[in-house]
């Protein structure tokens, strides 16, 4: 067995994330031969004929797309590894940005960068927008998660080398949360650096935007077991996905106004910044731009490069 992990647009988290199995790495390099990983080893070109590919981080430029087509075409099973990979993840909120304003930021603007710096020419071109990988190419499986857990992984990962029947929950965040859902009186949302959230009580139901309706599980809600709301990086739980009249922006409106008596006109108001808040983790996927009802379209246009 001959497993490979290729890097596109993102940050190497979902890599370091399969390091962190520990010990258990010890069972997966003696089931499976790694051949080409260009972060842990010094391999620069995939080889042929590899069994399973992970790809993670999404296609942003010229090179990713690729090194995309090159990894599905060299491996029989291609499995997208974390939300970059699999929706676009935070490479996607690039697309809010024009290329120079993105160019400039990154090599002119930033503090820890030289005030005159150089724009380079000699880097590979972007594309127009940002793709997740299954927008371009077939994807056998998709694990998603910024990046995946370590508990996730090894009942998915170790299996998948060895051939075994793998049985996963498909429900959202909240099915792994214990909070309690109370009676909502006085509601009214509040950013996450505003008090301290009772430990006990949803914290949806206390004002916090915690997006564990929308979001698909497998963090075993990390969040807000350390009393912080979930902002989704699991990405879209499988009915968002596959049901076209929902959505994550509308279905956490109308999760909202079920859980209070406010009005979802007055609801959509209060949630403005919906490209950072709803969006922050599938901007890049046309999956979910192409919902009918998706507002990622809007929030390009206003605010990108398109
Ligand atoms: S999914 Fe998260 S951890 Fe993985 S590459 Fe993207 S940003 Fe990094
Ligand atoms: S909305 Fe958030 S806090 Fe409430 S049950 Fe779901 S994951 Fe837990
Ligand atoms: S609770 Fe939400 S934000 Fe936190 S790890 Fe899980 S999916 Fe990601």
């Amino acid at each position: 067995m001959k497993i490979a992990i290729e890097e596109l647009a993102g940050c190497s988290g979902c890599t370091i994330a399969v390091l962190d199995l520990h010990e258990a790495i010890l069972d997966l390099v003696e089931a499976a031969d790694i051949v080409y990983s260009p972060v842990i080893m010094d391999v620069k070109e995939p080889p042929e004929g590899i069994d399973i590919a992970f790809v993670t981080g999404a296609v942003r430029n010229e090179e990713n797309q690729e090194r995309l087509k090159k990894i599905r075409k060299n491996s029989k099973v291609l499995v997208a590894l974390g939300t970059c990979a699999c929706y676009g993840g935070i490479s996607g909120l690039s697309m809010m940005s024009s290329r120079e304003e993105l160019f400039n930021k990154v090599y002119c603007d930033l503090d820890t960068v030289n005030k005159n710096g150089i724009i380079p020419h000699d880097v590979p071109e972007f594309l127009y927008r940002v793709f997740a990988v299954g927008d371009l190419v077939k994807i056998d499986y998709y694990i998603p998660g910024c990046p995946p857990k370590e508990a996730r992984l090894k009942e998915i990962i170790l299996p998948m080398v060895k051939g075994e029947k793998i049985n996963l929950s498909r429900k959202s965040v909240c099915s792994e949360c214990d909070r309690k859902m109370v009676e909502v009186k006085d509601w009214s949302l509040k950013r996450r650096h505003v008090g301290i959230p009772d430990r006990e009580t949803c914290l949806l139901s206390q004002g916090y935007l915690c997006l564990g309706p929308v979001t698909f599980c497998g963090c075993n809600a990390s969040c807000p077991k350390n009393n912080v709301p979930c902002h989704g990086c699991n990405g879209p739980s499988l009915d968002i996905l596959r049901e076209p009249c929902r959505d994550i922006y509308n279905m956490m409106v109308r999760r909202i106004a079920d859980l209070t008596d406010i009005p979802q006109k007055e609801i959509e108001k209060e949630l403005y910044d919906v490209g950072h808040t709803m969006y922050a983790f599938t901007m890049g996927s046309e999956v979910m731009e192409d919902k009918q009802i998706s507002k990622i379209r809007e929030v390009i246009s206003q605010e990108g490069n398109r």
